[in-house]
């Protein structure tokens, strides 16, 4: 199984640090979690078609996850996509999906209508919003779903999957939680997301005090990450969803360790795993 980080950011933009998005790969599967923005041109650099993706997974619906979700479909089209997508996300995911497709309804039509290619499979889309927890098969990987806890946000997850007796885990965005720590115990790679509160100290007039801590709430901050990682006993422990998007990389390093007992890796974009 290979990973790839396709956007390691959030919703600030930074041309080192996409928005978030991570593609999983076995040998018969490719299956694509999040899009967030500059997800196509990351896909383009990491030498994978729209065209070729088995299934998108959504972890939730912030902007910051999905933003570029038409774009992903467009761009399938224009790659001859022949096959349907198949898009799994929590509750509200159908409803999502029928409003920006309403939203471009005309200028689709029109362009269908003109440029007259091969096929529109791209264009049809097959939801399925999550329960609380559940298994799905995509070829010859296991995905398992589980909630993590990003409240005020009522719908997030996490995601473990399976090939050869590997296993990895994506956090999603997630503050310190249960769920997380019980799923994805004896993982082989912890994907997870940080915040890392040190960084963020600069109050400017966008930012309130109140921003802070309501932002750092609900996810899980740099001395928190590396407890949660040694709970789970996973082997590896990569670190992604950077807020902010540039920090000091060491001392990030060296603060994680400190719990972790052992060496994250600090994601980049592009970055590849092998499972
Ligand atoms: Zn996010
Ligand atoms: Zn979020």
């Amino acid at each position: 199984m290979q990973l790839t980080l396709l956007g390691t950011g959030c919703p600030k933009v930074d041309h080192k640090r996409f928005g978030p998005s991570n593609l999983v790969k076995t040998r018969k599967s490719i299956v694509l979690i999040d899009c967030g923005s500059g997800v196509t041109q990351r896909l383009e650099q990491a030498e994978f078609s729209t065209a070729n993706i088995d299934a998108l997974f959504l972890t939730h619906l912030h902007s910051d996850h999905v933003v570029d979700l038409y774009q992903l479909i467009i761009s399938s089209w224009h790659s001859y996509r022949t096959k349907p997508w198949l898009v799994y996300g929590p509750k509200g995911t159908k409803k999502f999906l029928r409003l920006i497709m309403n939203a471009w309804n005309d200028e689709r039509n029109q362009r269908i209508k003109y440029e007259k290619r091969s096929s529109t499979k791209a264009f049809n889309i097959k939801v399925k919003e999550f329960s609380n927890y559940g298994k799905i098969k995509i070829k010859d990987l296991i995905i398992e779903y589980f909630e993590v806890d990003h409240k005020p946000v009522q719908y997030a997850y996490g995601f473990n999957f399976y090939h050869n007796n590997k296993k990895l885990t994506i956090s999603g965005d997630t503050k310190p939680c249960d769920n997380l720590m019980k799923y994805a115990q004896l993982t082989d790679v912890l994907l997870h997301e940080v915040f890392i509160e040190d960084e963020m100290k600069s109050i400017t007039k966008m930012r309130s005090k109140q921003t802070l801590h309501n932002v750092k709430n609900y996810h899980t901050i740099s001395s928190v990450v590396g407890k949660i990682a040694k709970i789970t006993r996973c082997k590896k422990l990569i670190l992604t969803h950077f807020v902010p998007t540039r920090f000091d990389e060491k001392k990030l390093m060296n603060r994680v360790k400190k719990d972790f007992g052992k060496n994250p890796i600090i994601g980049k974009d592009l970055m590849e795993i092998n499972i």
